[in-house]
C-alpha cells in the first residue's frame, strides 16, 4: 500500500486511497457521519454511512475510501481540498484520544502558559504553531543554503567544555571521573570558532545552542540558538557586508520584506541620543501593518563599562571595576589600539563590535577579534586580571595566537529572535519548539529535578539544603 497524503488525494478523483491522520472534527448527522481528517499537508472532509462511536476528536485514524468530487453547491473554496470528499469504505482507530487537556483548534493565546508548555506536543498541533515551526525549518534551510553558497563550512563544537564568557553565569556539569571538577556548558562557541580560524577553516558556521544562566525575563530563556559564523581575512566593513548579504538572502527566501538595503548604520552614541537605546524600531505604522522588517547596524560601542555591582557575572569578570560591554575577544578599533595596549583612556576605547538590530530587537552581534596575543592580554589586564589569572582563563587562546592565527571576525545571529520577528510574534517562546517556562522549568518533562543519593555520590556532589530554594 502506497502512503498518501491528504494533498495528494486531491489528484486521485474516483480512486481508492488510504490516508493516515488525526480527527480534526466530527459531526454526527444520525445516519451519516462527517469527519475532517488532518495530516501535515492539509485537512479533508470524509463521509461515513453510519455512526462512528469509537471515533473521538484528535484520535489517529487510518481511513480507506473513494475520492469523490463534491457536488457543485457543496464546494468549499476556503479549503485546498474543498472540491473533494472521501467516502469512507473502511477505517481503523489506530490511537484513540481521550479528551484533550487544552484545545488545539484555536490560536492558543487564551490558554495559560503553564498548560501550553506542559502539553507542548498538543500545543504544536495548532495551525499557528505548525506554521511557525515550518517557518523555522524553512529559514534554517535558506540560511544554510546562503552560507554554503559562499563556501562556509559547518562545524560542530563541544557542549561539555570550559567557560566562555558572554557576560552570564555558567551552567556547570560535575565530572564523575574527575572528582570535584566541573565542565561548563558553552555560553557560545566563541573560542572554538576562533580556534577553527587558526585551524585554517576560514569560513565557519554552526547552528549553535548557547546556554547561559541568566536571570530569567519574559523574553529570555536559559538556552537559545545562534547562527554562529566566523570568517578569516576580513575587516569590519567587509564582514558586515558579507553577513548582510546572507541575512537578506535568507529572509527574502522565506518571504520576509526588508525596509532598507543596505542596512542603515548608526553609531552607538547617536543611537543613544536619538532612541535612548542601542536597539530601536525604525518602522512607520504602515511598515508595522505590512509586516516589514527594519534592520540596522549599530557600531562604535565602547569596549568597556563600569561593573554593575548587582550583576554577579560582571563582578566576577571585571576585577578592576571595568568589564567588557560585549565580547572580551574583540579587537578595539585600530585607532584606539595604542590606548588599549597601554590601558589608557579606558572609557574612550571603542570596540569593533557590530550589532544587528531589527524592529526594536537585537538580532545579532559580532566583531573583529583580537588575533594578536598582546591585544587579548591587554583586555584582561584592563579588567584587572593578573598575568597568571589571564593565563588560567585564556592561556590556550594566547598560545594559539602565537601559532599562526589569521585576522578574523564573525557574528552570532539570534535564530529564535529572527523567527519570532518573521512570524510577527512578540514572545520568543512562540518561536522555540520546546521552550522553558518563565520560572525555568522544562516543557513537558519535569526538570530540574532531584537526583538519587547514589547518583550524587558517584558525581562527588553533596547538596546543601537552603531555605531560599525557589518554588
Ligand atoms: N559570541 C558572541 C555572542 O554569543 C557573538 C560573536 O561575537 O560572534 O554574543
Amino acid at each position: 500500500m502506497k502512503l498518501q497524503t491528504i494533498i495528494e488525494s486531491t489528484q486521485k478523483i474516483n480512486e481508492t486511497v488510504t490516508l493516515n491522520g488525526w480527527v480534526d472534527t466530527k459531526r454526527d448527522h444520525g445516519k451519516i457521519t462527517f469527519l475532517d481528517l488532518r495530516d501535515r499537508t492539509g485537512i479533508v472532509q470524509c463521509v461515513f454511512g453510519g455512526k462512528m462511536p469509537d471515533v473521538t476528536p484528535e484520535s489517529v485514524l487510518q481511513i480507506t475510501g473513494l475520492v469523490k468530487n463534491r457536488p457543485e453547491k457543496m464546494i468549499n473554496t476556503e479549503m485546498e481540498t474543498g472540491s473533494i470528499e472521501l467516502e469512507i469504505t473502511d477505517y481503523t482507530v489506530v490511537n484513540k484520544s481521550s479528551e484533550l487537556p487544552i484545545p488545539v483548534n484555536t490560536d492558543g493565546r487564551e490558554i495559560n502558559e503553564e498548560m501550553r508548555l506542559r502539553y507542548r506536543y498538543l500545543d504544536l498541533r495548532r495551525e499557528r504553531m505548525r506554521s511557525i515551526m515550518k517557518l523555522r525549518s524553512d529559514y534554517t534551510r535558506a540560511m544554510r543554503e546562503a552560507l554554503h553558497k559562499r563556501d562556509f563550512q559547518e562545524v560542530e563544537t563541544p557542549i561539555l567544555t570550559k567557560s566562555t564568557k558572554e557576560g552570564s553565569r555558567d551552567f556547570v556539569v560535575p565530572s564523575r571521573h574527575h572528582a570535584g571538577k566541573f565542565y561548563a556548558l558553552p555560553q557560545s562557541p566563541q573560542q572554538y570558532k576562533q580556534l577553527l580560524m587558526t585551524a585554517g577553516v576560514e569560513r565557519y558556521f554552526q547552528f549553535a545552542r548557547c546556554i547561559r544562566d541568566e536571570d530569567l525575563r519574559a523574553d529570555r530563556g536559559y538556552e537559545h540558538t545562534q547562527v554562529d559564523l566566523e570568517v578569516s581575512f576580513v575587516n569590519r566593513e567587509e564582514n558586515m557586508q558579507l553577513i548582510e548579504e546572507i541575512v537578506v538572502e535568507a529572509i527574502t527566501a522565506v518571504g520576509g520584506k526588508i525596509k532598507e538595503v543596505p542596512f542603515p548604520r548608526i553609531d552607538y552614541q547617536e543611537a543613544m541620543e536619538k532612541y535612548g537605546a542601542d536597539k530601536f524600531d525604525m518602522r512607520t505604522e504602515e511598515d508595522k501593518e505590512n509586516g516589514i522588517l527594519a534592520f540596522a547596524w549599530v557600531i562604535n560601542f565602547p569596549f568597556f563599562k563600569k561593573v554593575d555591582s548587582e550583576d554577579a557575572a560582571e563582578v566576577q569578570d571585571g576585577k578592576s571595576g571595568w568589564t567588557f560591554t560585549h565580547n572580551p575577544f574583540s579587537s578595539p578599533l585600530p585607532e584606539h589600539l595604542e590606548w588599549h595596549l597601554a590601558g589608557q583612556n579606558i572609557e574612550q576605547i571603542l570596540t569593533t563590535q557590530y550589532d544587528l538590530v531589527c524592529n526594536g530587537y537585537e538580532a545579532g552581534g559580532g566583531s573583529i577579534r583580537a588575533h594578536d596575543p598582546a591585544v587579548l592580554e591587554a583586555t584582561y589586564r584592563i579588567m584587572g586580571y593578573s598575568e597568571q589569572e589571564t593565563e588560567e582563563n585564556v592561556g590556550h587562546m594566547l598560545e594559539a595566537f602565537r601559532l599562526g592565527t589569521p585576522p578574523h571576525g564573525g557574528i552570532a545571529l539570534g535564530l529564535d529572535r529572527h523567527i519570532m520577528i518573521l512570524a510577527g510574534e512578540s514572545s520568543l517562546k512562540e518561536a522555540i519548539p520546546f521552550p522553558m517556562t518563565s520560572s525555568g522549568k522544562t516543557a513537558v518533562m519535569d526538570a530540574p529535578s532531584a537526583l538519587d543519593p547514589e547518583q550524587l555520590e558517584e558525581l562527588h556532589v553533596s547538596v546543601i539544603e537552603t531555605d531560599s530554594e525557589e518554588a
